[in-house]
Formats: structure tokens, C-alpha cells, sequence
């Protein structure tokens, strides 16, 4: 018996006024629906996760996740993963809303453990707004602290809402509502304020804020030495005198991350008069940066990179370069643009005796 987590993602998204629907909109640097799938896969609670989906996704690279089709309504996508699952073996089954991303990892354990003594448990959340209710023509006032704001995910015992859901006659917009509706019990717990349900364009740029940094690099070439350029190996007859590995793009790259968090320079981090750092690889200074931007919640939607130097050619490397820094950098290649540029052979770099390199990055940070 293993537990199941379902992602409704095929919803028409009327609200929010765009030619794609909303779960496939890019948010945070990655598909919206996305967000919950890695969630849900690093949480390692699930054995198997269903993508209910409309037909735009074909494949995704994980044996956990199978993806079917949705309906046209929630109630009716949620009810075919429902029929989908029963015939394997489920105990717990949870059930999400792919227009809210930003739940924990912790909410899941949370429910999970509260579902051991309960058949369902639904996060929710008060309001902060003075609340009425209207009944027929007349309005009343509520208790605000008495209003539940429910959220998904949604955990139940996979049995016990399977049941529910096949004699539920009604349009639900919760599978809460089926345990409501029949007097069962449901456990509710503390949901997130961050976890907000994205239902129009502008709850995307909620608190969203974009910062830019720049970044500038030189390096002597000299003989005897392996050309590194964004983290690769290339033939050429020199290579880059540095402390490091003296790879120009990505120490350039590192400046205007750093720039855009407002967190000083690449020397602050690795100073050259430390032994520590002598012929250190480059990819291995831009990890602990890439690590700081994810910590922070910073995420790069443009990385627009000016290689300066009269060869190596950059049109034969391009791909090569931008494969190797959308690994580093745990960034889709879509985000990365790679130029080169040659000086007229002016000066040193036009006489192959450096390499410059300089960066803009933009970053989101929602705060
Ligand atoms: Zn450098």
C-alpha cells in the first residue's frame, strides 16, 4: 500500500486571460504546475504521482509520474484520477491545486502525519477581512476568526473519499466538501499564507521585484596552459592565466549574480591571496553563488553574455557553452544568450594575448 498525490492541472483558466493556460505559464523559472510535481517527487512521500492534465504535456522524465487526461470541469479531472488510482493499491491519497505553487514540503509531512488518526485533512487558513454572509436578502455578520479559508493539499484515506466521490451527485470545488456534505469528519490544520491560489495575471507579479547585476572579466593568455570557457574545455593554443582556472565567462557571470543580489564581488568570496582557492576549477566558485541565489529566492530570467576575444570562434562553442552553464547554473538553456565579439584585431585581445568576457543577468525575487 504506498500513497498517491494527484496534481489537477487542467483547468481553462477563464480568469486569467491568456493563449496558454495557466499552469504551463513560466513562474519562478519554471512551468507554474511544475513546482508542485518537484515538491511533491522531493518529499519522497509519494510512490506514485498523478498529472491530470490537459493534452500540452506529453512526457515527464520520472517513473513516479504518470499523466492523464483531465475533464472538463475540477470535479470531474479529479474523478478520473480517482478511477484511475483504484485499482492500485492506494492507502493515503492527496489532492492539489497545480495554481498554488508555493506550498511547504513541510505542510505534506504535516498532513500526512495528522492522516493517521483522521480519514481526511484539509489545511486552512483564517481571514484577515471583516466577513458577511449573505442569505437570501439579507446579509449577516461572521466571525472572522470563525471563517475557514481552505486550501489544497488536500489528504485523504484514499477508501473513505473514494466511496464518497462515486455517490456524490453535486459540483464540488473540493473534495473537503464531499466529507462536509456526508457529516464525516475531517482533521483541519494550519495551513501556509503563502500558499495563494494564482487565479489572475497580476497574482503572478504579486510582490515580484526584478534586480539586475553586471559582470566583468580579463585573463592573460599564456602557453601551457587548458583553455577553459563557461565551465568547458576547448582546443586552442593557450589558455587563461588565473589564481583559478581563469575562466573569464563564468567569473563574469558570478560578478553580476552577486551584483544583483547586492552582495559585493567574486574576490569577497574567493580572495586570491588564498591558497585554498590555487587552480581551483571555476564551476566549483559558482556553485555556492547559485546556491545563495536559490536560498534566497532569487531566480534568473535573462543571462545576456558578450564573449570578447578574436578566437576561438564562439559560433562552434555556443551550445557546448550554454549546455555546460544551464547545468551550473540549474537554469533552463531558454534563459542563456551567448554573443561573440571581436575587437579588429586591435590591442591585446585582437592579438590572442587575452580573453575578456562581460555579463548582464536580471533576476526575480518575490518578496
Ligand atoms: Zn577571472
Amino acid at each position: 500500500m504506498s500513497d498517491c498525490f494527484i496534481l489537477l492541472a487542467a483547468g481553462k483558466s477563464k480568469r486569467f486571460k491568456s493563449n496558454i493556460p495557466k499552469q504551463f505559464i513560466c513562474y519562478k523559472n519554471k512551468p507554474l504546475f511544475m513546482h508542485s510535481i518537484d515538491k511533491a517527487l522531493k518529499s519522497n512521500l509519494f510512490k506514485q504521482i498523478i498529472l491530470v492534465s490537459s493534452s500540452a504535456v506529453k512526457s515527464l522524465k520520472n517513473k513516479k509520474i504518470t499523466i492523464i487526461r483531465g475533464g472538463e470541469e475540477r470535479y470531474q479531472s479529479s474523478q478520473k484520477a480517482l478511477d484511475y488510482i483504484n485499482k492500485k493499491k492506494i492507502k493515503n491519497v492527496f489532492i492539489h491545486d497545480a495554481a498554488r505553487p508555493n506550498f511547504s514540503i513541510n505542510l505534506l509531512k504535516k498532513l500526512k502525519k495528522n492522516l493517521k488518526k483522521n480519514k481526511a485533512v484539509i489545511p486552512y487558513i483564517n481571514t484577515d477581512h471583516s466577513t458577511k454572509y449573505k442569505n437570501k436578502n439579507k446579509i449577516i455578520n461572521l466571525k472572522r476568526e470563525k471563517v475557514l479559508l481552505t486550501q489544497t493539499p488536500q489528504c485523504f484515506d484514499f477508501k473513505t473519499l473514494y466511496k464518497l466521490s462515486k455517490t456524490n451527485k453535486k459540483i464540488i470545488t473540493d473534495e473537503a466538501t464531499l466529507f462536509l456534505e456526508n457529516n464525516k469528519n475531517i482533521k483541519f490544520i494550519k495551513g501556509e499564507k503563502d500558499n495563494i491560489k494564482i487565479t489572475t495575471r497580476s497574482d503572478l507579479k504579486k510582490n515580484l521585484k526584478t534586480y539586475y547585476g553586471i559582470g566583468f572579466d580579463i585573463h592573460k593568455l599564456v602557453k601551457n596552459k587548458k583553455l577553459y570557457l563557461g565551465g568547458i574545455n576547448i582546443p586552442f593554443h593557450s589558455g587563461l592565466k588565473g589564481h583559478s582556472d581563469g575562466d573569464v565567462i563564468i567569473h563574469s557571470i558570478i560578478d553580476s549574480i552577486l551584483g544583483a543580489m547586492k552582495k559585493r564581488d567574486i574576490g569577497t568570496y574567493f580572495p586570491s591571496n588564498k591558497n585554498k582557492y590555487k587552480n581551483i576549477r571555476s564551476p566549483k566558485m559558482l556553485k555556492p553563488i547559485v546556491n545563495m541565489l536559490n536560498k534566497d529566492n532569487f531566480f534568473i530570467n535573462n543571462l545576456d553574455i558578450n564573449l570578447i576575444c578574436e578566437k576561438p570562434k564562439v559560433s562552434k562553442y555556443r551550445n557546448k557553452i550554454i549546455n555546460s552553464l544551464s547545468k551550473l547554473l540549474l537554469l533552463d538553456k531558454k534563459f542563456i544568450n551567448l554573443k561573440g565579439k571581436t575587437v579588429e584585431k586591435l590591442g591585446l585581445i585582437g592579438n590572442e594575448k587575452a580573453i575578456a568576457c562581460e555579463t548582464i543577468v536580471s533576476v526575480e525575487k518575490y518578496e
